[in-house]
């Protein structure tokens, strides 16, 4: 046998163990789970958000799609000032600007989201926006801007009184660390399931405090900081979005779900995936929140002190994580 033929003997041949009928591992399944029946209409959110997620829970009584609760519950969290890290009131970056970031995604898998918006508060409602008006999925900095002026959002000063003095504090106090799950970390991802069986989520945040000018993290990247499969479930991620987005970690749980895992041990694998990489316990926090099509919800987070909120049949609790580390 001449190499050549050889060569294309041997391919065949490795074709066939890799398409082999028998493989269990289904790439393109709908979801290895098997669904009893539609739980009743719920909304899950990350960290305590009672009033925010009950309002979402309300928008879905009142018969409105998922996506619509998702928008109107985390527009709660943009607009309240005592919340450093969504919406108005969010930390500035190094040089005492707001730049927003959020992302949505619907049952149908369409998705939206707005990265490094400056003076307007609902960037989750613009991201919808994005989706349902534009042919694109990502408007960023100046041009979401423009575009939400054009849309009739009204500009707005997003730097409190608040956040300017601790950012002055922070800018003499060259020696500032985050602190783990307190300052730094509330963003809101949210995930809600309303009376036609459908999936959505939003996510949305100011980012990390002090940033550099520019940086955009994990929350509107579609994927990462949110991803919805209709077929299978959806999850949300908070904490450091550097590390979230090395790792695809919403999406990664999503699919997890898709191959048979539990929505609590796909966050848990999806954490695993980050701590693999580093060296001992490291000093940042990520934390998930999933749930799959038959109402099951899984949590995980690295450090202690996650939890997340979950509304359903008209109750709102909040509901403590494990975690890696105790
Ligand atoms: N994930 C956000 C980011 O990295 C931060 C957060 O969760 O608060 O921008």
């Amino acid at each position: 046998m001449n190499r050549r033929k050889f060569l294309d003997k041997s391919y065949l041949g490795l074709t066939t163990i890799l398409v082999a009928p028998e493989a269990t591992f289904n790439l393109r399944n709908k979801g290895n789970i098997h669904i009893s029946k539609n739980p009743n209409i719920y909304a899950i959110s990350t960290w305590n958000v009672p009033e925010a997620n009950m309002k979402a829970g309300k928008v879905l009584e009142n018969g409105f799609s998922a996506i619509e609760a998702a928008v109107k519950g985390v527009a709660y969290e943009e607009s309240n000032l005592l919340n450093t890290t969504v919406g108005m009131g969010g930390a500035p970056d190094r040089d005492g600007i707001v730049s927003l970031d959020a992302c949505v995604m619907n049952h149908t898998g369409n998705c939206g989201a707005v990265l490094a918006v400056e003076n307007i508060t609902h960037v989750a409602a613009l991201a919808k926006e994005v989706m349902e008006k534009t042919p694109h999925v990502i408007l960023a900095g100046k041009g979401a801007r423009q575009f939400a002026l054009e849309q009739g959002y009204t500009p707005e000063n997003l730097l409190t009184e608040q956040s300017k003095k601790a950012w002055k504090k922070w800018l003499k106090n060259g020696n500032y660390k985050p602190e783990i799950n307190v300052e730094n970390h509330d963003t809101i991802g949210m995930i809600c399931f309303d009376s036609s069986g459908n999936l959505s989520g939003a996510c949305t945040t100011s980012g990390l405090a002090y940033k550099m000018s520019g940086r955009v993290g994990d929350s509107p990247i579609i994927g990462s900081g949110l991803y919805i499969d209709n077929n299978v479930g959806g999850a949300v991620a908070t904490g450091l979005g550097e590390e979230v987005i090395k790792t695809v970690g919403s999406f990664l749980i999503v699919e997890l779900m898709r191959n048979g895992l539990s929505p609590q041990k796909a966050c848990e694998e999806a954490v695993s995936r980050i701590l693999e990489k580093q060296k001992g316990k490291p000093n940042f926090q990520v934390a998930y929140l999933a749930t799959n099509k038959n109402g099951e919800i899984g949590a995980y987070s690295i450090q202690k002190g996650f939890s997340y909120s979950f509304y359903k049949n008209k109750v709102n609790k909040n509901i403590p994580s494990n975690s890696a580390y105790k």
